[in-house]
Order: C-alpha cells, then structure tokens, then sequence
C-alpha cells in the first residue's frame, strides 16, 4: 500500500478527467489521474465519433481516448490503475481519497470527474440474462450476435446508435421505445427510418426477459403496450438495454450538494459546495452529456483548480509576513 501526493487529483479518466489533466499539468500541478473500471471513459465502449471538433473524417472512440491520455501523459500527468472506494472530503484541503488496492491519494485539490453508467430496466430476467442475450453495450456485444434477431430498447442519440451498428452484425435489428417519438437527434433518426434492417416497434415497453440463463440464454421479451396495457411477446436471441445513463456519485453522497443525483455546481462554474472540489463531465451536467462539453468543463475545472490554489497560496504568504 501506498501514499500517493499530487496538488491536483483527479478521480475518472473520461474527456472531463482528461481534459482537466491536461491542462492541470501544463499549469505544473503534476496531476495524479485515478482511471477506475472504464479507463478513457464512455468513448470506449462507441465506434464512430463524428461531432468531436477537429476531425474531418469519422474517428473511434476508443482511438480518440487513447490519444487524449497520451497527450496527458506527455505534459506529465501520472495515470493509476485504480478505482477509489472512499473520500474524505469534509477535513478540507488535502483531501483524501482511497483506491481498492489500498493506496491513498491525497489532493490539495479534488477533480470529481466520475461520469455516468448504463441504466438498467430492472425488469424480471434482465440480471439472470446479463451476458446469455442482455447487454447494454453493442459495440462491446455485437459481435456475438451474428446472424441473429436482436432488439434495442430506448429512444435517445444512445439506442439509435447501438441499433445502426447492430447492422454490422444481424440483419434483423428492432428498436423499441415507450413512446411513439425519438428523442434522438434528427439525423441519426433519418439513418435509422432508412435502413433496411432495423424495424421500430412504438409505445411498447419490456415487463419482462425471457428464457433460460442456464440453457440457451435469451429468446424474447414479453412487452406492454403502454397505450392500452395489452401484452405481447416479441422473440429475440440479444436485446441491448440503452435507455441513457446514470451519474457515477454514489462516493459522494452526503459529502457534496447534489442534484437530482448529479453534483451540484455553482451556476456556469464547475465549483462544488466545498471549496478546492471541483466536478466537471457527465456527473455535473444532465443537459449536454457530451465529449466536448464535458473535456470543456475538464479545462474549467483545471483552471479554477489553479486559481483556488494560487489564492490560497497568496493568503498563506500575506499571513507569514
Ligand atoms: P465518462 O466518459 O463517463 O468517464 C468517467 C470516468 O470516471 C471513467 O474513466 C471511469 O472509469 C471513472 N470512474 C468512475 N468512478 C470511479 C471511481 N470510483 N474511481 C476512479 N475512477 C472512476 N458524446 C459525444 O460527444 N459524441 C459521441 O459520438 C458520443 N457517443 C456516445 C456513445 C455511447 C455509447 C455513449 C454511452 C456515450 C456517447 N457520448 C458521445 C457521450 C460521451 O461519451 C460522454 O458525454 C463523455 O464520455 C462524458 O465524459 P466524462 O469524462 O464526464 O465521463
Ligand atoms: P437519453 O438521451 O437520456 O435517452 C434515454 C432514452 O431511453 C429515452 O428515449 C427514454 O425514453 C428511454 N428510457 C429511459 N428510461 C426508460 C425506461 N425505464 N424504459 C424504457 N425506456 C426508457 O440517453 P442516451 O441516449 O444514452 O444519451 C445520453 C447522452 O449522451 C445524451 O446527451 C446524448 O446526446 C449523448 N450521446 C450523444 C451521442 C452523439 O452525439 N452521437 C451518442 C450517444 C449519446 P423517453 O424518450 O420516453 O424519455
């Protein structure tokens, strides 16, 4: 086990924490990046990235993330394979943070930049089938069903995504959503109408994963129809649950204000109810959700990370005198 100091600490390693590295180590914070279980965050689980500034031509997700920590570990950050399990923020600056292998982190500041995690349904069958036909994540799946009839549930950007990349894979692909309207944006919408492959099924929502976890996995869902409750069963061999994300704040719970399960910032800053915290990415922001806006609000936190510190020093100085 062992002690870990840095003047800027930063829990995820998605675009926020990333982001956020970056510029806390060109302002020489000498940043530590705990990773977690998701290093490089959410990207890694996509394919194509087309709306990320600076690209032309389509790039991956994964290729983008692996560039970002590299060019973080070029201005000097220093990356952790760890995931923290306890923080002590109440005591002020430095605070403290635990990982799973037992290492502790101390920050004299604190970068919250945990992101968000796959909702799940909890329907019946959804846990007893993760991974024999359930899963929320088509680019990591897929693959594994090839040839066969698959179903996706949701209606954001997300499950419009996961049902135009099952393509690659099955030529039978059919979302289904509670509602008889996307919220997706309108031109994955246009891919989705038009392709061939995909079918939609409106305003039915799943009460129930059907089949044997111990024998052959999923064969279907038994589904409601949200209009006039009749019920029906659709056959399947996948279904990818994509019905959005849930920020990753539980460490945080009774030791920040939160909102709505999302760390509460000061309006248009990424400050925390503690001064020398600072929240930044998905776990602040139910709004925008996005790769840019989230590194946007990584370069924020960086900056008044250092301002918070720069102050601070000042006051110790004027003090000593
Ligand atoms: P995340 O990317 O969620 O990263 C969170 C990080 O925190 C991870 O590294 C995780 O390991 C770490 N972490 C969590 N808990 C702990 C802990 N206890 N200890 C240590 N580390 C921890 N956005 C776009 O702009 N364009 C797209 O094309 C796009 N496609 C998407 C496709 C999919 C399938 C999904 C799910 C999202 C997509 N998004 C897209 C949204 C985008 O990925 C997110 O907005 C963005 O990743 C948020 O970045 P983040 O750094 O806030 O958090
Ligand atoms: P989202 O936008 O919150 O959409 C979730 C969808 O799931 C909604 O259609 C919702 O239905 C449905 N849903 C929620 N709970 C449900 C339940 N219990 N049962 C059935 N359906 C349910 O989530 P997301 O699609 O994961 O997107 C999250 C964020 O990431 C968004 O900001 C998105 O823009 C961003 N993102 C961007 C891209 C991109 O830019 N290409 C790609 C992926 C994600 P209702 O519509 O009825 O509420």
């Amino acid at each position: 086990m062992a002690i870990h100091k840095t003047r800027m600490l930063i829990i995820g390693s998605g675009p926020a924490g990333l982001s956020a590295a970056i510029y806390g180590a060109r302002a020489g914070m000498e940043p530590i990046v705990v990773q977690g279980l998701q290093p490089g965050g959410q990207l890694t689980i996509t394919t194509d990235v087309e709306n990320y500034p600076g690209f032309r031509d389509v790039i991956q997700g994964p290729w983008l993330m692996q560039e970002m920590e590299a060019q973080a570990v070029h201005v000097g950050t220093r990356m952790m394979w760890d995931t923290i399990v306890e923080v002590d923020i109440a005591g002020g600056s430095p605070f403290r943070a635990i990982g799973d292998s037992g290492d502790e982190y101390f920050g004299d500041v604190l970068v919250i930049a945990t992101g968000a995690q796959a909702k799940w349904l909890g329907a019946p069958g959804e846990e007893a089938l993760s991974g024999k036909g359930v899963s929320a994540c088509a680019t990591c799946d897929g693959f594994f069903y090839r040839g066969k009839k698959v179903a996706v549930i949701g209606g954001g950007n997300t499950a419009v995504e996961e049902a135009l990349y099952l393509t690659n894979h099955s030529d039978d692909v059919t979302l289904i959503h509670r509602r008889d309207e996307l919220r997706a944006e309108r031109i994955l919408q246009d891919r989705l109408f038009a392709h061939p492959k995909i079918s939609v099924i409106w305003n039915r929502r799943v009460e129930e994963f059907l089949g044997d976890p111990a024998a052959g996995g999923l064969t279907g869902l038994r589904l409601i129809d949200t209009q006039d409750g009749s019920e029906s069963t659709f056959e399947c061999q996948g279904a990818f649950v994509a019905i959005g994300h849930a920020p990753a704040t539980e460490l945080f719970t009774g030791k920040l204000a939160m909102d709505g399960g999302y760390i509460l910032v000061e309006p248009g800053t990424p400050k925390t109810s503690v001064p020398g915290v600072f929240a930044c990415g998905d776990v602040m922001d139910h709004i925008y959700r996005q790769a840019v806006t989230a590194a946007g609000t990584g370069c924020m936190a960086a900056l008044d990370a250092e301002r918070f510190l720069a102050e601070r020093e000042f006051a110790q100085g004027e003090a000593a005198e």
